[in-house]
């Protein structure tokens, strides 16, 4: 571990000052780097690389240029871009005119986009003709036929010129330089009450539902993030976690504009590609869901590059192996840290810090971040202490306004006191460590016991063969369910299903054993990488 201690902060003066910082709007925040460091790099995208100076001034001219389109505060403007600067610009500028950020993610479907923009009432769009396999813009284009409140599209990096006979489509370039911001900065905003952004949560399980969160949700638990993180102004992100999702747009863009770093941006995740960025931009902060540091890890050429300049990560969004985690310290020479949280808490709640020991650091999701609090209760709300799995509830400054036009769904989640009820299982010790078990709806009950598919998992993650593995259940007319364990393989390696079994039998109570082993090249993911468990569900169920 002596590289990850030469490549750690303590001795660094930290020059932000996040106090003041955390008190702050979106679009502030921004100003802020740009008045103290106009000629800093902000964002790498492609060949380009912008300065703070030159992303504020475009941020500017974008919201007069939404101004003069008939934007105005309240309004619900969507963003469904992959990780391009103009994301970034389209984030600032809708927060300085007070309208209301929604991003979409580039891979849903008509339905789905559907849903979104009716349910939130979205105006305007901006987007780009294509995302890979993707027609965005014929899609959007055939929505305002069926959205009577969808007006406007905006579009970013068109192939070809847009025709001047549909004046509701223009090109974000001509946005941009359409209009200077003329309104009054920073535009008055509370930052507790206005609502900055509505956030529709993956969708893994139900229907989206809008998680509103305002200016302090997001900018307060980023500041603190970034702070016990120790992120300066020498830091530089790479943003391999899409920007529509919280982890990519709070802890990840927003962190690097708030210690006035640079950002890296990738267009979609590939293994190689991250490896390469990291060694060419000297990439010092890389947050990423479990799947990322494994296919990173696992790559063919993964020691050909220099990854010496890493310093820290945030590593979250889904359970965390143990293995992985310490591969990345090890190997990688990353003093990555674990994070857990939600959409709806802004994300992160919990996180390891770079002082607690080692075994904290790779098999709990650390404490509670300051100012945030965390209980453990039953089944009916009630405080069940310490050392005993219940439902995770907080309360702290991230905690979401509410679910968008949703009071009931609201209602079952958040108390009129402020406590948010996660729908994950955990354990809290008496240190205040948080240790995950899974989701209440993910526990797979056989005769009458209860499995947490994230123990099944982590043992399987120990078994040199595995690369990734999830454990489902799927129904039983004896048992009610049986387990079943989704296994993909590491390249060349093999295995056979006894040999699987016997090995989790080793080392698990035997109800826990998966009955069943199946092998998988691929799984079905989100856009953000975590997997899709009632994907396989459903496919296995067939
Ligand atoms: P999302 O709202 O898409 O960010 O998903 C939030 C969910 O991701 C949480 O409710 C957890 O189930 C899961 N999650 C986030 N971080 C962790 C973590 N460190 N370990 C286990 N699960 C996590």
């Amino acid at each position: 571990m002596a590289a990850i201690a030469s490549v750690n902060r303590t001795d660094v003066t930290n020059t932000v000052d996040y106090e003041r910082l955390r008190k702050m709007s979106i679009p502030a925040v921004l100003a802020e780097a740009a008045r103290i460091e106009p000629g800093k790099v902000a964002i790498v995208d492609g060949d380009r690389r912008i300065t703070y100076e030159e992303l504020w001034k475009q941020v500017q001219d974008f919201a007069g240029g939404l101004r003069q389109l008939g934007v105005v505060r309240g309004d619900r403007v969507a963003v469904c871009l992959p990780n391009w600067h103009e994301f970034l610009v389209a984030y600032f500028a809708i927060g300085l005119i007070g309208a209301i950020f929604i991003p979409l993610n580039t891979r849903y479907k008509q339905s789905e986009v559907a849903y979104i923009l009716d349910n939130s009432g979205t105006g305007t769009v901006i987007t780009a003709e294509r995302v890979g396999e993707a027609a965005l813009l014929d899609m959007f284009s055939a929505l305002r036929h069926d959205l009577a409140a969808l007006k406007k599209l905006i579009v970013a990096r068109p192939v070809q010129e847009l025709s001047p006979e549909e004046p509701d489509i223009v090109d974000f370039e001509k946005v941009v330089q359409s209009g200077r911001y003329a309104g009054s900065f920073p535009a008055p905003m509370q930052l507790e009450k206005d609502t900055f952004a509505i956030l529709y949560t993956s969708g893994t399980t139900g229907m989206p539902k809008g998680a509103m969160l305002s200016h302090r949700n997001l900018v307060e638990t980023t500041a603190v993030t970034a702070q016990l993180m120790e992120c300066t102004p020498d830091d530089v992100f790479l943003v391999a976690v899409p920007l529509f999702h919280v982890f990519g747009m709070g802890p990840t863009a927003l962190a690097a504009v708030i210690c006035r770093g640079t950002q890296v941006l990738m267009e979609s995740f590939k293994a190689a590609t991250a490896l390469e960025l990291i060694e060419r931009e000297r990439i010092t902060v890389h947050n990423g869901v479990p799947t990322m540091f494994v296919l990173e890890l696992n790559h063919s050429d993964f020691a050909r590059y220099n990854l010496s300049t890493m310093r820290t990560g945030i590593i979250a969004g889904a359970p965390c192996p143990v293995e992985v985690v310490r591969a990345i310290r090890s190997r990688m020479g990353c003093n990555i840290c674990i994070a857990y949280g939600l959409t709806e808490t802004s994300p992160a709640l919990t996180i390891t810090r770079f002082d607690d020991d080692d075994t904290d650091r790779a098999e709990t999701v650390g404490r509670p971040m300051p100012g945030v609090e965390i209980k453990i209760v039953d089944n009916l709300y009630r405080d069940m202490g310490i050392n005993r799995v219940g439902e995770i509830a907080c309360r702290s400054y991230g905690v979401m306004q509410g679910y968008y036009k949703q009071p009931e769904e609201t209602a079952q989640a958040l108390t009129a006191d402020g406590w948010f009820f996660t729908g994950d299982l955990g354990m809290l010790d008496e240190r205040g460590f948080l240790r995950i078990t899974g989701r209440r709806k993910e526990v797979v009950i056989r005769g009458g016991f209860n499995i947490y598919p994230a123990e099944v998992e982590e043992v399987l993650y120990h078994h040199p063969a595995v690369m990734e593995a999830v454990v489902i259940g799927l129904p039983d007319p004896v048992l009610g369910e049986r387990s079943t364990a989704c296994v993909r393989l590491k390249p060349g390696a093999s295995v056979t299903v006894e040999e699987l079994r016997r090995y989790c039998r080793e080392r698990l109570a035997d109800f826990k054993v998966p009955d069943h082993v199946e092998f998988f090249e691929e799984f079905p993911t989100t856009a953000s990488g975590k997997i899709r468990k009632v994907a396989i569900k459903e496919m296995l169920s067939k």
